[in-house]
């Protein structure tokens, strides 16, 4: 059953980190919401007949939408697609924009799910990441959110400079103590053209560490496993029966799409993208344009997907649809493996090739070799 994303680009200071498409100028709202429902009624074919599962606003940050946007989009998408009365709807929300009466509006409006960019409780780190929040509201919104929402979600991000091991552990154990049934946890990456990347660049940042990275998400897999979470993605723990349906949808390959600036969307076969341009993305869908460029993915193509996404899931790159849905020879795959089998960083069990908490530290290069 398919997806559908929402890109909300607007943010209200930049993340030094972040290489999202947003802006900080709240000014054009109204017009990019009118043109996501605008795009909404243009792409209404694009997930055919499949009942819609799961809705996710992204960005950005949705939680600055007013409430009537949030209601607009919602109703649009209803008015033209058929959604499962029981579907996932999240919200990104930041901490600095929860109170009780937005948490109620969302709630009326329908979102059932919270994904919360909390990333640290330290201030420190908050302010060298340059992040809208405070430490205490990190903590009270999470509090307050939990009065509203059960499934909540939040982001928390490891090998920084000045994250401790010590400090690594505090944050983990208060995600786990306050009783969140989902955690994101990511490196902290250095993307190109980031502020991050400048001051590092400038010396006016200290650098990330890749071993103290690895260390610290050897210790995070150490402790959620002891906390009684699935690792059910290179970076999602989830207790048993809280993974996100959206996200896991991305992961086994089905149809979604994405709407807004930047969205991408997926439909087996095709990936296409919309432009990264708040102006340019309205001008197009006010002309009935789809401002979305298109890329047919080869057989090889779509096979090398499902090995890069599958070996990161906790079911792994499974057999029978290597060899059903790709042709492929299981012994020359194998082959392939055997290396990373002997080294300890793949197993083989259950029908599937999988990572070992070792190989989860090294799954973009353990995939790449495996492609065909
Ligand atoms: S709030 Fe999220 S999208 Fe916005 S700048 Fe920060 S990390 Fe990026």
């Amino acid at each position: 059953m398919p997806s559908i994303y929402l890109h909300i680009p607007f943010c209200k200071q930049a993340c030094h980190y972040c290489n999202f498409h947003f802006t900080t100028s709240l000014r054009y709202q109204d017009d990019v919401v009118s043109a996501i429902c605008k795009e909404a009624v243009l792409q209404k074919d694009y997930t055919g007949k499949g009942i819609i599962e799961t809705i996710y606003f992204g960005g950005g940050t949705p939680s600055l939408l007013d409430l009537d946007d949030l209601r607009q989009i919602l109703q649009t998408i209803r008015d033209h697609f058929p959604v499962d009365a029981k579907a996932e709807i999240t919200l990104e929300a930041n901490p600095d924009d929860i109170t009780s009466k937005k948490l109620q509006d969302w709630k009326t409006a329908g979102i059932n799910r919270l994904s919360m960019g909390v990333q640290s409780f330290f201030e420190e780190d908050l302010q060298w990441m340059n992040r809208a929040h405070h430490a205490t509201e990190a903590l009270s919104s999470i509090k307050l959110a939990l009065d509203y929402f059960d499934n909540i979600t939040i982001d928390l991000i490891y090998g920084s400079p000045g994250l401790s091991n010590e400090k690594w552990k505090q944050n983990v154990q208060t995600a786990i103590d306050l009783g969140i049934p989902h955690l994101s946890c990511y490196a902290l990456t250095v993307e190109p053209k980031t502020p991050l990347d400048k001051l590092i660049r400038l010396q006016e940042k200290q650098d990330v560490d890749p071993d103290l990275q690895s260390a610290q998400f050897l210790l995070l897999m150490e402790w959620m496993a002891a906390a009684g979470y699935e690792h059910y993605e290179i970076s999602n723990f989830a207790k048993p029966g809280w993974r996100s349906k959206h996200n896991s949808a991305y992961w086994q390959g089905k149809t979604y799409l994405g709407l807004g600036p930047s969205a991408h969307s997926f439909n087996g076969s095709e990936r296409q993208w919309n432009l990264s341009n708040n102006n340019l993305y309205v001008a197009a869908i006010q002309k009935g344009e789809l401002p979305a460029e298109k890329e047919i993915l080869s057989p090889v193509q779509q096979l090398n997907e499902y090995i890069m996404t599958a070996l990161r899931t906790i079911e792994g790159i499974q057999k029978s649809i290597l060899q059903e849905k790709h042709s492929v020879d299981i012994p020359a795959f194998r082959k392939k493996a055997e290396g990373y089998i002997r080294t300890g960083h793949i197993i083989e069990q259950n029908g599937s090739f999988i990572l070992t908490n070792e190989g989860k530290l090294l799954a973009d290069g353990i995939a790449a070799s495996l492609f065909v």
